[in-house]
C-alpha cells in the first residue's frame, strides 16, 4: 500500500504537461478568466507611463523649497488634470495644480496633497515640508517596457485580467482545457436522468454529478459516460470509448476486492501500466493509478465520499499539472486551524475529516460534521454538504482534542 506523499509523487511523475504550442488556444482576454497563460506576457509599455501624481494637490520642485523657509509658491495658471496633456514646464519658486493621474510638468519632481496646503489666491502656503518625490508615481517604476509582466502556467485571475488590460493585450494564449472522461461502474446504478421508479438495491449515480462539478471547479471539461453495468465485457468497451477521447479517466467503484470488481483486471488486459492499487488514506484506500500512454487512469472507489477524497487530495493537483499550471497549484494547500471538537482516528491510515472552516475572530476554526460517528462513514454523502475543508490526521495521530490545532486541507 503507497503512502499519501508516495501515491501523488507517482501520479505527478505520471503527468506530461500540455505543449504550450499544440494544446493552447487564443482567447479574448474576458473569456481567459480562470484559465492558464501558455505563453509570458511580456509589457510593451512602462508602467506608468509618465511620471504622475498619486493624489490630488501641487505639484512642485522640492530644491526651489530649500530657498524657501517661509514655504510659500506661487500658483502657475494650468491646471493638470488626468489625461491631459502638459505643456508648460515649472517655473522656480512654482507650483502647478494637480489631479490623481494627472502628468508631472517638467521642473517638479513631487506633489504635496491639498490637505496640507492652504491655498491664498494665487499663492500656495505648505502647511508641512513634504518628502521629496513624494505621491509621485514614476515613470516605468511598477515594470518597465520589455519585462515579463506574467509568467506562462499562471491562473489567470481579475488581478491578471485588469494588468494584461493596462498592457493593452486584447487576447492571450491560454492552455485548452484537459477533457476528463468519467465511467461510473455498479449493477445498482440509475441515471439521475430515468424517470423509472428505484427497484429495490437501486441508488443514482450520484457520482458522476459530483466528479463533473469538480472537475468544472477544477478548469477542466467533464466527459460524463455514464454508468456502466459491472461486466467485464461493457466496461471493457466503456473504458476504450473513454480513453479515446479524453485527457485523463476517473472511474467509480469495482476497485475494491469485491467480486464485482473488475476495473483492475481490465486495465491489465487493455494494456495499461498500473503504478498503484491503494493508498494508506482514509477514506479513499482502494485508488488504482494506470496510464494508458499519455492518458491517465483513476479507478476511485464507488463510495461517493471516498470518490470526491480521492478527487481533492490527488486528482485535482494532477489536472492542474497536465494543464499547464505552475508547480503550486499541483499540491493541496493546508493550514493549521484549531478543531471545535475532538477528532478522532484509528491511526492506521492518513484520516481525512471533512468539516467547515471559518474565521470567526480571524483565526481558522474547524468544524466537524455534527454527528461525527455516523458522520464520517464515506457514503454519507449528506453528511459533506457544507463542507470547504478537511482535517487531516497524520498516520499514528489518534486524537485531536477540542481546542488544539489540526492540520487543515482547503478543497
Ligand atoms: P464499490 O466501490 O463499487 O464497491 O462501491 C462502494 C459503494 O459506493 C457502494 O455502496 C455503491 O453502491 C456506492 N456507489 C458506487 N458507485 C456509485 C455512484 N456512481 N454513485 C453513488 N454511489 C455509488
Ligand atoms: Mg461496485
Amino acid at each position: 500500500m503507497l503512502s499519501v506523499s508516495e501515491a501523488e509523487k507517482i501520479i505527478l511523475d505520471l503527468i506530461k504537461p500540455f505543449d504550450p504550442e499544440v494544446d493552447s488556444e487564443v482567447l479574448p482576454l474576458a473569456q481567459a478568466i480562470a484559465r492558464i497563460l501558455a505563453e509570458d506576457i511580456t509589457s510593451e509599455l512602462d508602467f506608468p507611463q509618465w511620471d504622475n501624481s498619486a493624489m490630488d494637490g501641487y505639484a512642485l520642485c522640492y530644491a526651489d523649497l530649500e530657498e524657501l523657509p517661509e514655504l510659500k509658491l506661487a500658483i502657475a495658471p494650468q491646471e493638470i488634470a488626468a489625461g491631459k496633456k502638459v505643456t508648460q514646464a515649472l517655473a522656480k519658486g512654482e507650483c502647478m495644480r494637480i489631479f490623481t493621474g494627472g502628468m508631472l510638468p517638467d521642473g517638479a519632481d513631487t506633489v504635496i496633497m491639498q490637505e496640507d496646503t492652504d491655498r491664498l489666491g494665487d499663492s500656495l502656503q505648505l502647511k508641512t515640508k513634504p518628502q521629496k518625490g513624494e505621491y509621485v508615481r514614476r515613470k516605468g517604476e511598477f515594470i518597465q517596457a520589455g519585462l515579463r509582466l506574467i509568467n506562462s502556467g499562471t491562473k489567470i485571475g481579475a488581478t491578471e485580467i485588469g494588468a494584461i488590460a493596462s498592457a493593452r493585450c486584447q487576447q492571450v494564449k491560454v492552455y485548452r482545457q484537459p477533457k476528463i472522461a468519467i465511467i461510473s461502474t455498479g449493477n445498482e446504478l440509475v441515471s439521475l436522468e430515468s424517470s423509472q421508479p428505484l427497484q429495490a438495491g437501486q441508488i443514482i449515480d450520484s457520482n458522476l454529478y459530483a466528479l463533473s462539478a469538480l472537475i468544472s471547479q477544477a478548469g477542466a471539461i467533464a466527459i460524463p459516460l455514464g454508468a456502466v453495468r459491472d461486466d467485464p465485457q461493457k466496461l471493457e468497451l466503456a473504458i476504450k470509448q473513454a480513453i479515446a477521447q479524453a485527457d485523463m479517466v476517473i472511474s467509480t467503484g469495482g476497485v475494491s476486492v469485491g467480486d464485482y470488481d473488475y476495473v483492475d483486471e481490465l486495465l491489465a488486459k487493455l494494456g495499461a501500466e498500473i503504478h498503484g492499487r491503494a493508498v494508506a488514506i482514509k477514506p479513499g484506500k482502494p485508488l488504482t493509478i494506470a496510464n494508458f500512454g499519455k492518458v491517465l487512469y483513476f479507478g476511485v472507489p464507488g463510495n461517493p465520499v471516498s470518490a470526491m477524497m480521492s478527487f481533492w487530495r490527488f486528482i485535482r493537483g494532477a489536472i492542474a499539472k497536465l494543464n499547464g499550471a505552475n508547480a503550486t497549484h499541483w499540491y493541496p494547500q493546508f493550514i493549521e486551524a484549531n478543531t471545535t471538537d475532538d477528532l478522532h482516528s484509528q491511526g492506521r491510515r492518513e484520516t481525512y475529516l471533512w468539516g467547515n472552516l471559518t474565521y470567526p475572530k480571524g483565526k481558522p476554526i474547524f468544524r466537524p460534521v455534527p454527528n461525527p460517528n455516523s458522520g464520517y462513514s464515506s457514503g454519507n454523502l449528506i453528511s459533506t454538504i457544507g463542507t470547504n475543508a478537511i482535517a487531516v490526521m497524520r498516520v499514528h495521530q489518534t486524537y485531536v482534542p477540542a481546542g488544539d490545532q489540526v492540520l487543515v486541507m482547503l478543497i
